[in-house]
C-alpha cells in the first residue's frame, strides 16, 4: 500500500479477510504510520519504504503489486515509478487528472511489462453484477435511459479534495466519476456526446477549477441517454436508475460502501452483501497473477475512457456546447 490515509487504511483492514491477496508492505512519508502498520497488519520492517526509497521495491520479491491510494494529482508520477520498479500497479480512482496523463500511465505499464488496474470496486459488487446480467440477458429490453446521482456535502475547506493541483477538479473527479463509470456499465454503451452545466453556491470554498456541482448528460449510439448529477453540496445522493423497454432497475445506495440495495421490475435484489475491498483485492490477485478476465474491465484503458469523458464534461461546461466523443 502506498499512501496510508483514509482509504488505504480501509483497504488494509479489508485485506485481513482476503484469501488470495496479502498485504506485505507499506510506503509512507510518515515514519510513525509505518511502525503502526507493522504492528496492526503484521508487515515486516524490511518491506516498509518512504517516498525517497520506494524505487528499491524493485529488489523485493515479496512485493508483486503496489496499490496507490494517495491524492489524485500524485497517481501519475507514482504509477510511472512503480512500473519502472517492475511491479504491477493498482491505482485509485480517478486514475489521473486527465486522459493524457492516463494514457501515459497505460503506455508506461505496457512498456514495463506490468499490469495496471484501477480500484473500481463496484465492478465486483453482486447487486451491480446482477443488474448487468439482467441487462445483458435482455430482461430489461432495449435500454432507454440511465440516471446517476452522486454526491455528499464536503467538510474541511483545507483538504486536498478542494485543492485543484492535488484533486484535479472538484466533485466530478471524486464522486461524479461513479455516475460516469456507472452510466457505462449499466447501459453497456460508451457515450458519443456530452453536455454539462455547472452551478456554484460557494465560490470561496470551491475556487476556480474546483467544481461544486455539475449536471451532465450523455447520448449513446443506440439512442439511449443519461442524465447525472455530481455534487459536493448535498448529502443523500447515491442513486442509480436504469430504464428499458421491458423493465427497470433502481439502486440506492448504488456506489457507497454498502450494503448496496436495489430493486427491479421483478422485485427486490437480494444478492449477498460483501465487503467491496476484500472482494476487489482477491479478484485483483486473480487478474494479476492468473490472467482472470473480470465481467466489467478494471484496467487502465477502462480508466482512460472515464478520464476522456471527464475532460469532455469540463470542456462542455466551459464552452456551453455539446462535445462529441469517440471512445
Ligand atoms: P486521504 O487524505 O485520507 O489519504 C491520502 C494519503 O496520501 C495520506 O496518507 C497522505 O499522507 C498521503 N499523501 C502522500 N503525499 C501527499 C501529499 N503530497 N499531499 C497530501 N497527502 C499525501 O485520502 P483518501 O480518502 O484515502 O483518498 C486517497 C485516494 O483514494 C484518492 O485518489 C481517492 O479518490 C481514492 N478513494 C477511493 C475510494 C473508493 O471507494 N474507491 C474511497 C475513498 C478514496
Amino acid at each position: 500500500m502506498m499512501g496510508l490515509g483514509g482509504y488505504g487504511t480501509r483497504v488494509a483492514g479489508a485485506m485481513q479477510y482476503c484469501t488470495k491477496a496479502k498485504l506485505v508492505g507499506a510506503i509512507s512519508g510518515t515514519p510513525k504510520k509505518l511502525t503502526d502498520w507493522q504492528d496492526s497488519f503484521g508487515i515486516p520492517a524490511k518491506n516498509c519504504y518512504n517516498y525517497q526509497t520506494y524505487h528499491q521495491i524493485k529488489n523485493n520479491p515479496d512485493i508483486d503489486a503496489v496499490y496507490i491510494t494517495t491524492p489524485n494529482g500524485l497517481h501519475h508520477d507514482m504509477a510511472l515509478a512503480v512500473a519502472k520498479a517492475g511491479k504491477h500497479v493498482i491505482c485509485e480512482k480517478p486514475m489521473a487528472l486527465n486522459a493524457v496523463q492516463g494514457q501515459e500511465m497505460v503506455d508506461a505499464c505496457k512498456a514495463a511489462g506490468v499490469k495496471l488496474l484501477v480500484g473500481y470496486r463496484m465492478h465486483f459488487e453482486p447487486h451491480t453484477l446482477e443488474v448487468i446480467r439482467m441487462r445483458k440477458a435482455g430482461e430489461l429490453g432495449k435500454i432507454l435511459f440511465f440516471r446517476g446521482l452522486c454526491g455528499f456535502k464536503i467538510g474541511d475547506p483545507k483538504q486536498w479534495r478542494l485543492n485543484k493541483e492535488l484533486a484535479g477538479g472538484g466533485s466530478l473527479m471524486d464522486i461524479g466519476i461513479y455516475a460516469i463509470n456507472g452510466a457505462r456499465y449499466m447501459t453497456g454503451e460508451e457515450p458519443i456526446w456530452v453536455t454539462a452545466q455547472e452551478t456554484k453556491t460557494d465560490p470561496v470554498k470551491f475556487k476556480e477549477g474546483v467544481d461544486e456541482t455539475i449536471q451532465f448528460q450523455f447520448g449513446f449510439p443506440s439512442g439511449a441517454t443519461a442524465s447525472c448529477l455530481s455534487t459536493y453540496n448535498q448529502n443523500n445522493l447515491d442513486k442509480f436508475f436504469l430504464n428499458g423497454e421491458k423493465g427497470w432497475a433502481e439502486m440506492q445506495p448504488s456506489t457507497g460502501y454498502g450494503p448496496i440495495k436495489g430493486r427491479t421490475h421483478k422485485g427486490e435484489l437480494n444478492q449477498p452483501v460483501t465487503t467491496h475491498q476484500t472482494v476487489q483485492m482477491d479478484e485483483f490477485s486473480d487478474i494479476l497473477l492468473n490472467g482472470k478476465q473480470p465481467v466489467v474491465p478494471v484496467d487502465g484503458n477502462e480508466a482512460v475512457k472515464d478520464l476522456k469523458i471527464i475532460d469532455a464534461i469540463y470542456a462542455a461546461v466551459k464552452t456551453g456546447k455539446k462535445v462529441e466523443l469517440s471512445l
